[in-house]
């Protein structure tokens, strides 16, 4: 129900601006809008992908964070879940992981195709743990990582195979430094920094950074580095945002 992503230099010299805190102070401003389970993925400048996800409220995952703290890391996503298929539990929550262990998929809104393709996926060996939608959706994404190489490539192939409403956030061990988004009948925003960029649900969830945002369309996708944002259509064709300034009080 709530989605934030980030990605910052490593060099940032600000210890508030660690991926985790950012994503993490995201989460809670989205609290408002209800949820059940939350979650968070990082990738380590190292390249290794880090997650960690609890059922019930967010107080539950920084109490699990506390006990097993997660690496320095600039590049992160976190979620707040509204469950629709499969129960609110630990294992459902997201992030979802696939790929070898290596990319991780965070989703709102419900994949309608995601029996047809659990069935097509399991077909060719494809083992699933979750009883989600979304854990389809990451195992399709990591199947188009595989052919094409390229995440912002496998987004907009996944994008085109899935139906029904998603804002989808992915991060890859072998992609440090990005996040990769799309959406469709269902909420995203960049906020542009300097040195750093951001994704929400809402411009709430970066509100406590940057006021600069930017609409995303219908259908499109977009890649955030620390330096810079590219939105396309889901042929590949970029897209100018409209950019505007939040200035409501918070
Ligand atoms: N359909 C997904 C699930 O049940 C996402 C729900 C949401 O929007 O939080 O896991």
């Amino acid at each position: 129900c709530g989605i934030v992503g980030y990605v910052s230099k490593a060099d940032v010299d600000n210890a508030d601006h660690a991926a985790l805190d950012v994503v993490l102070s995201g989460l809670r401003r989205l609290e408002y809008r209800g949820y059940d389970s939350a979650g968070v993925a990082l990738v380590t400048p190292a390249g290794e992908l880090e997650t960690a996800k609890k059922a019930g409220k967010l107080s539950a995952l920084t109490d699990e964070l506390d006990a097993n703290p997660l690496p320095q890391a600039q590049t992160g996503i976190g979620h707040t879940r509204w469950a629709t298929h499969g129960g609110p539990t630990d294992l459902n929550a997201h992030p979802h992981v696939a790929g070898d262990g290596k990319l991780a998929l965070i989703h709102n809104g419900i994949i309608e195709n995601f029996a047809q393709l659990k069935k097509d996926l399991t077909g060719e060996g494809v083992e699933f743990e979750s009883e989600t939608d979304t854990e389809v959706a990451a195992a399709q994404l990591a199947k188009n990582f595989q052919d094409t190489g390229d995440l912002t490539a496998a987004m907009r192939v996944t994008a085109t195979q899935l139906e029904g409403a998603f804002t989808l956030l992915a991060v890859h061990a072998d992609a440090p430094g990005r996040v990769v988004a799309a959406r469709r009948n269902s909420p995203l925003v960049i906020g542009l920094g300097e040195g750093e960029n951001f994704l929400g649900s809402d411009v709430a969830a970066f509100i406590d950074y940057t006021r600069t945002a930017v609409e995303i369309g219908q259908d499109q996708v977009v890649t955030i580095t620390p330096e810079t944002v590219v939105i396309t259509d889901t042929d590949g064709n970029e897209v100018e945002g409209d950019r505007y300034e939040v200035d409501w009080d918070t």
